[in-house]
């Protein structure tokens, strides 16, 4: 008897949802989904090609490779499409931007739309990861190669999703705006000229969506709508030096490798919170203590019997919201500004990426997200938490607007050699990229 009830009960829900049409596709979107079935093995092809190609951060000309393959691409989509170089400014390669106008004019058109992505990869011309290859014993279903789902992937996948709205006449009704960073996995200083472009086109849109890969969870796609922040820290803990036989004493007190213990293990138990996480990544002390010029390592020199006078730690900091990122680097001061009788020691934190918070307009879309895909017949997706992944570009993005975070190819292993993605999720996350925009752009009131 309950369970009849609720039977009902759903029933009529989903009439409701289903006469504003959003339970069901439309015939366009039906054909905008086989558009980008009929395309899936150009759309293959492009991936081996992009990826073939090395794009590490710090390899420029491989970006601007990838760069040159993309261009035509827009353009023949109607995009204006601008290369904004970097290296002088920033040391990276630079951002593809294009730029779509709504041929239906001012105040017609839907949400204005901003795509983010990346074209760069961590794995430099150095490493010996550099081609694309479908894994054996798939069924031809996965594939590895260098940035193939992070986020290679997501390019083609952006592209598909525009080229099936180009070819139904949705995407003349739009206004989308791309930004495609060459720096993402190592971005370049000064932030404000890295990150210009995208923080100016996220001020002009209402919608972002990250062609980032996300990860299957459970068998299930997934999706998300937080990230986490991401900033480095540096201890340096001095002391007076001396003979070890007279270390806590009035004169020498404890030298500079107990403070910096003290401060670690402050942190350690005094930190912990929802949501955050500290790493220590790197440590040195002794007579001498001094950090390469990359942050990788150093050297360090001291003997038993001595009392060390410099001692230096770094690590990074991981937070759900920039409030969260400002309390927990007050906590850390409180704790380093607690000395050891005769030490001394400052923390210094740089500029990284900022979190993008979990807000109700992100989970708006990720229902939106959700019911497209219901639609699609592809299932419902479920969210992936902000401790499923690392900091991303779209947080440049969310003081502005919100944003979907994994709207491209699904994969396992990125950053790590063998980085693979599942070829499927190509046409399947391009369906729901495409019919997405397309509810968003037509449907969607500005606001
Ligand atoms: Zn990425």
């Amino acid at each position: 008897m309950r369970r009849g009830i609720v039977v009902l009960m759903l029933a009529v829900t989903c009439a409701g949802v289903n006469a504003q049409g959003g339970a069901s596709l439309t015939g366009t979107e039906t054909e905008m989904a086989r558009t980008i079935d009929a395309h899936v093995n150009s759309d293959l092809a492009l991936l081996e090609k992009l990826v073939d190609i090395n794009s590490g951060t710090m390899h420029p000309e491989g970006v601007v490779a990838v760069k040159d393959v993309l261009v035509p691409r827009f353009e023949a989509l109607g995009f204006k499409v601008r290369w904004v170089p970097m290296e002088a400014e920033t040391g990276r390669a630079g951002d593809l931007v294009a730029e779509h106008l709504c041929a239906d004019g001012e105040g017609k058109c839907g949400k204005r739309l901003l795509l983010i992505g990346h074209m760069d990869t961590v794995f430099e011309p150095s490493s010996t990861f550099q081609k694309y290859a479908v894994v054996a014993n798939t069924d031809g279903k996965i594939a590895t190669g260098p940035g193939i789902a992070d986020m290679k992937g997501g390019l083609v996948v952006m592209l598909a999703a525009l080229e099936a709205m180009q070819e139904s006449g949705v995407l003349k009704h739009c206004e989308i705006r791309v930004v495609l960073s060459g720096d993402e996995e190592r971005v370049g200083a000064p932030i404000e000229v890295a990150r210009r472009d995208l923080i100016g086109a996220a001020k002009a849109s209402d919608v972002a969506l990250e062609f980032e890969p996300s990860a299957r969870l459970n068998g299930q796609d997934s999706v998300s709508i937080g990230r986490r922040s991401s900033t480095t820290w540096r201890i340096e803990a001095s002391g007076v030096s001396g003979h070890s036989s007279q270390i806590f004493g009035e004169r020498l007190g404890y030298g500079a490798i107990y403070e910096l213990a003290r401060i670690l293990d402050g942190f350690r138990e005094e930190l912990p919170e929802d949501g955050l996480t500290y790493n220590v990544g790197l440590v040195l002390g002794g007579a001498t203590a001094e950090v390469n010029e990359g942050n990788t390592g150093g050297s360090a020199t001291g003997k038993a019997n001595v009392v060390a006078p410099a001692a230096i730690a770094s690590g990074d900091l991981r937070t759900l919201n920039d409030e969260q990122t400002a309390r927990v680097e007050a906590k850390m001061r409180a704790i380093v500004a607690r000395h050891l009788p005769k030490t001394d020691a400052k923390i210094t934190f740089s500029e990284g990426y900022p979190a993008m918070a979990r807000t109700e307009a992100g989970v708006k879309l990720m229902n939106e997200w959700n019911e497209v895909s219901v639609a699609l017949g592809l299932g419902p997706v479920v969210e992936g938490g902000p401790m499923t992944r690392g900091a991303g570009d779209v947080a440049f993005a969310a003081p502005y607007v919100p944003g979907l975070v994994g709207v491209g190819m699904l994969g396992e292993g990125y950053h790590a050699e063998g980085e693979t993605a599942y070829l499927d999720s190509l046409a399947r996350q391009a369906k729901r990229d495409a019919v997405l925009m397309e509810r968003l752009a037509e449907g969607g009131n500005r606001e």
